[in-house]
């Protein structure tokens, strides 16, 4: 069998008198030739000071997110999932924020990238999910029977599920509150499956053999998931926001997500519409055999202490009625 090799090569261009020291030449070559494997591999690129720059950014970036955790600045907000059929709150999804003492609150897609690049995204993910499984307790706790059924679906990350101290981790978290694994629903997507399949389905099935719910986020976006489907025990199928929004066009629009739903039919798995924005999507969805959704017409997601009377004032708006109402109840958003 014939073997190839392939190289990455990082050039610096330099005078005498640009470096004092063979090391510091050595480390921009290197800075040149990581960038020249970001850019596809096996080609050269040449040593610029914004890729220093760069590296200065995320340097700095990453200090003030270990601080931010040492200092508990990441908060979560509640998003709620409603089963359309009786009309219950099924779960929250606990979505992270950061409270950024200077910039404000911050939303997922100015951290979680950085997080997941330095490798942080795993002590933030665990600062996470023992938030999420306190506030569940805490729920108990406050609402007793209102909260009995109440699942949390946490979002996690490849690289927190492929690290080795995942599973004893998430274990760790559970038994400290006291919370049947079961009401844990672990958010993945698909990029799980391509980074290292293997590894990632062993330690799926090890997860749902704990009694933890698997559910597979921003579905339809990936490209691997038909491959794996029938491999990985999820347990729920999240349709992709982007594909709800389209439900209000033309009916053909329609037809991935009846594809969808009917394929979750088939697999035996529940399906949760993301991003319901109106009752047209409703609707639609309902005629689909959809049954739990998720999005802001039912509520934005908000801070932990608005969510018991989401809870109350939600179970008093259905109580007694024939037909749950699914409408919006969150003017107070
Ligand atoms: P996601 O898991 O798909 O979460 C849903 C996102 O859509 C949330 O954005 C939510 O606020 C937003 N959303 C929900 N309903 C609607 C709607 O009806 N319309 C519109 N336009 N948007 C809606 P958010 O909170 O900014 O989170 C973005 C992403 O960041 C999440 O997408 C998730 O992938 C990631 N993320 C959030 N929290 C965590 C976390 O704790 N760990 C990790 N690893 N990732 C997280
Ligand atoms: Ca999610
Ligand atoms: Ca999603």
């Amino acid at each position: 069998m014939p073997i190839v090799v392939a190289a990455s090569i990082g050039v610096v261009y330099c005078d005498s008198h640009d470096y004092q020291n063979s090391d510091h030449l050595v480390n921009d070559a290197d800075l040149a030739m990581y960038a020249a494997k970001r850019q596809g591999k096996s080609r050269y690129c040449f040593f610029t000071s914004a890729l220093r720059d760069a590296v200065d950014v995320e340097n700095a970036i990453r200090s003030h997110i270990t601080s931010g955790i040492h200092q508990q600045q990441f908060v979560l907000h509640y998003q709620p999932i409603i089963n359309s059929r009786d009309g219950k709150i099924r779960s929250f999804e606990a979505l992270a924020r950061w409270q950024h003492p200077e910039r404000g609150l911050l939303l997922p897609g100015d951290f979680v990238p950085v997080a997941e690049a330095t490798g942080l995204i795993v002590p933030l993910g665990h600062q996470i999910v023992e938030t999420a499984c306190q506030q569940l307790a805490e729920w108990d706790r406050a609402l007793g029977d209102a909260a009995r059924d109440l699942n949390i679906n946490v979002n996690f990350s490849p690289i927190q599920i492929l690290e080795p101290r995942f599973v004893d981790s998430i274990c760790s978290v559970v038994e400290k509150y006291g919370i049947s694994p079961s009401r844990v629903c672990i958010e993945i997507t698909e990029s799980l499956l391509v980074c290292n399949p293997e590894k990632a389905i062993q330690t799926l099935r090890q997860i749902k053999k704990l009694g933890f719910q698997l559910h597979l986020d921003d579905f339809g976006t990936g490209y691997s998931s038909l491959n794996y489907l029938d491999e990985l025990p999820v347990d729920v199928l999240k349709i992709d926001r982007s594909f709800v929004q389209k439900l209000e066009n033309e009916h053909n629009e329609n037809a991935v997500v009846r594809m969808i739903v009917a394929m979750a039919d088939a697999l035996d798995v529940e399906v949760v519409a993301e991003g319901v924005e109106n009752e047209i999507q409703i609707e639609t969805l309902k005629s689909m055999n959809c049954v739990l959704f998720q999005g802001y017409h039912f509520s934005k997601p908000m801070p932990a202490d608005r969510v018991s009377r989401f809870i109350c004032d939600y179970q008093a708006f259905n109580q007694g009625l024939e037909k749950p109402m699914l409408g919006k109840l969150t003017g107070r958003d």
